[in-house]
């Protein structure tokens, strides 16, 4: 495809996961996991969610304080805008699978508050496994990666977010993988028109990303 990169594997998906094994059996061994010591301190592991069978699969960091004590992904602040840009590229959030890079809550605890915390390399390359077992059951066309946690867990740390986002990457695996940012970053951004134009950057990826929905041949 004109305009598409070419690079390697990231963890998530070097190597064979679950054949013969169902979403719902991936997703019951995975709440057992002790893979990292994140499990100890996180309120519940929070799993992946949407249908079994997604043509679009988006991938985030990790879960968030709201989605830590909800167990579901993406129901804060960052859910939100989520879900309101996916509607605006032509998708309904409801037809996509939600996951993250890393299964349970990375925090500092500062007095009442529980501050995300940058989950390390170790934890990441641990939790891997688990974002490649779901993909392998999902079979999906297209793989968002959101931010560069995610992006480092499908495809290793040659990729830049900056330099590769909104380009069609094929890593010979059966779908396309996009890279863009985490929808976090938005809220952070406190110049009104710098947010409203990364906020259509944003969407124009997502809606690249609708567009690839058939997978590479
Ligand atoms: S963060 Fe991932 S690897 Fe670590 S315990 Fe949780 S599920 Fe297992």
């Amino acid at each position: 495809m004109p305009g598409s990169v070419t690079l390697k594997a990231g963890p998530a998906l070097a190597t064979k996961h679950a054949a013969g094994a169902s979403l719902s059996a991936v997703k019951h061994q995975a709440h057992e996991c002790q893979r990292c010591d994140l499990y100890k301190y996180a309120t519940q592991l929070v799993f992946g969610e949407g249908p079994d069978v997604a043509k679009l699969v988006l991938v985030g960091e990790q879960p968030g304080d709201k989605e830590d004590v909800a167990g579901r992904p993406f129901v804060g602040p960052a859910g939100t805008v989520l879900t309101e840009c996916l509607r605006e590229a032509g998708v309904e959030r409801k037809d996509c699978y939600l996951t993250n890079a890393v299964k349970h809550f990375k925090y500092e605890q500062r007095g009442k508050r529980r501050l995300h915390s940058r989950p390390n390399a170790g934890e990441v390359q641990r939790c891997a496994w688990w974002l490649g077992a779901e993909l392998e059951q999902i079979r999906p066309d297209v793989v968002v990666a959101l931010g560069a946690t995610a992006a480092r867990t499908l495809l290793g740390a040659a990729v830049k977010v900056t330099r590769d986002r909104g380009r069609p990457i094929d890593i010979g695996r059966g779908f396309w993988l996009l890279v863009t940012i985490h929808p976090s970053y938005l809220l952070r951004i406190r110049d009104r028109e710098t947010a409203a134009r990364q906020r259509r950057d944003f969407v124009d990826d997502l809606k690249t990303a609708v567009k690839l929905q058939t997978r590479p041949g």
